[in-house]
């Protein structure tokens, strides 16, 4: 299958029953356990990531594309921390959620929302994150993204998968993700190692990591810095 057939799959996706499950684990409604476990288990990937810049103590002078920024988790409170965010989504339906609940911000000109596959975007930030987005794509397709990733990050980017190292255990709990009749996309693992070796070949280094596990939501996340 080509980058653009596994594209449509996952933009069509997230703008029918993938918006409407997604969107509800990433608010704060009423879910099932499931759906609870991801949510958590996606907010601490958030919690950290917001974490990390924080620790730096630069985040109001940073420039930030929130690549495949879905319903703005992150875009959001990075805007309310003084960042400036450019978040974009292949899914209308998901920027359209964002775009709602951005009108609660302290600073709405913080943040400018696009629906843009990410592979589109243009120009250069300081910091370019692009979180659990690459779980929907194969390793064929995942090079020629991380490198356009790459290529807009003026000093970092900062990555999350689902690791490969969980094997098929693993597998079998991210059908979880989609569950129903009709699964009209699934779940990629990635090693680590492949994703560390197309940043180093970009010309990065690996600063920081981290792994959440929950029972039913694992994702690595990876902070490499250009050399
Ligand atoms: N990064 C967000 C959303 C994760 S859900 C967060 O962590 O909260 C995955 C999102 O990736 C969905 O909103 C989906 O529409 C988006 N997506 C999938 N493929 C994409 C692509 N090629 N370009 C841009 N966004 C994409």
């Amino acid at each position: 299958m080509t980058a653009l057939d596994d594209k449509t799959i996952v933009k069509e996706y997230f703008n029918t029953q993938g918006f409407d499950r997604w969107r509800r684990i990433y608010g704060d409604g009423e879910v099932n356990k499931v759906q609870l476990d991801i949510r958590d288990g996606h907010q601490q990937t958030i919690d950290t990531v917001l974490a990390w810049l924080a620790a730096d103590g630069n985040v109001s002078s940073l420039t930030v594309c929130d690549a495949g920024c879905g319903v703005g988790s992150l875009s959001l409170p990075l805007a309310d921390a003084g960042a400036t965010v450019y978040a974009s989504d292949i899914s209308s339906k998901m920027v359209g959620e964002a775009r709602d609940r951005a009108t609660n911000l302290t600073d709405p000109a913080k943040l400018t929302l696009a629906v843009s596959d990410l592979e589109s975007i243009t120009g250069r930030y300081h910091t370019v994150i692009c979180l659990d987005v690459l779980i929907h794509y194969p390793q064929a397709d995942i090079e020629q993204m991380i490198a356009h990733l790459t290529s807009l990050a003026a000093s970092r980017l900062i990555l999350s998968f689902a690791p490969k190292t969980f094997g098929l255990s693993l597998l079998k709990k991210v059908g979880e993700f989609f569950p129903g009749p009709s699964k009209t996309t699934r779940a990629y693992l990635h090693r680590a190692s492949e994703i560390i070796t197309i940043l180093i070949d970009q010309g990065f280094h690996i600063e920081r990591k981290n792994m959440t596990s929950t029972r039913f939501y694992f994702s690595q996340t990876i902070e490499a810095v250009r050399n």
